[in-house]
């Protein structure tokens, strides 16, 4: 097993900050500066941290993987956001997204449907230091309501379409980022935009993302 000094560790990290996702256009000084703080060797299993800052995702087990560090970027920076903004966001996973939104913003709501995952995340959330995140185990399906409105929300599992109830808690001004579509054919990422309490949507990118899960009744 490769163990890297912490040294090491933020020398990766600037080289993955000027390699992956400035070279392909990301600007947000906010998110480049959480790209390059974020320990993201933290939140994968002990035998892939020499492969942490590597241009692609990893499995994170559950059969579940932590999306490629330049999605990561892409998906905040499209969500604009501000350091007293409330944040939600369904599919913990291994809790890097969640702790990437925690650097830029004031609080971060996350669940996972998956228990085991549910509690990594809450010890890799840790173990980095990051305070500012509740960890939820549950179907995110109908959202967080005693937290909302959220100023936006961030969707790290494919479902067909978008759940309502999460429009529905995006506060006026409020962006939603969530990959849309079936397991075996393409996926968009999908933006929307709530403004004047109506709903603009705008598809982004393709991309494949594990399907969202749903809690039998
Ligand atoms: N954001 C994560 C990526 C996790 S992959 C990270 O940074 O590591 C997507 C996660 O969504 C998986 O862990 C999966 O279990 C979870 N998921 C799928 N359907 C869900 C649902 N209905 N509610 C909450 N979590 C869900």
């Amino acid at each position: 097993m490769v163990y890297l000094s912490q040294q090491n560790y933020l020398s990766r990290r600037e080289i993955m900050v000027e390699e992956q996702i400035k070279s392909r256009g990301i600007t947000d000084t906010a998110v480049l500066n959480a790209m390059l703080n974020v320990p993201r060797h933290l939140f994968v299993p002990d035998d892939l941290q020499a492969m942490a800052y590597e241009d692609h995702p990893l499995e994170i087990g559950e059969g579940q993987t932590i999306s490629q560090p330049y999605i990561v970027a892409y998906m905040t920076e499209k969500l604009k956001l501000k350091p007293t903004d409330r944040v939600l966001e369904i599919g913990t996973g291994s809790g890097y997204q969640a702790a990437i939104l925690a650097y830029i913003v004031d609080s971060v709501y996350t669940i996972e449907i998956i228990p085991e995952l549910a509690l990594m995340a809450k010890e890799n959330l840790e173990k980095a230091n990051i305070v500012n995140v509740k960890v939820k185990c549950g179907d995110g399906y109908n959202g967080w309501p005693e937290h909302a409105p959220f100023d936006a929300i961030i969707v790290t599992a494919a479902p067909e379409n978008v759940p309502r109830p999460l429009l529905d808690q995006l506060a006026e001004g409020g962006r939603l980022i969530i990959p849309e579509g079936s397991r075996h054919y393409t996926q968009y990422l999908m933006l929307y935009e709530k403004k004047n309490n109506k709903i603009r949507s705008k598809r982004l990118l393709p991309v494949r993302f594990v399907p969202f899960t749903r809690e039998k009744e």
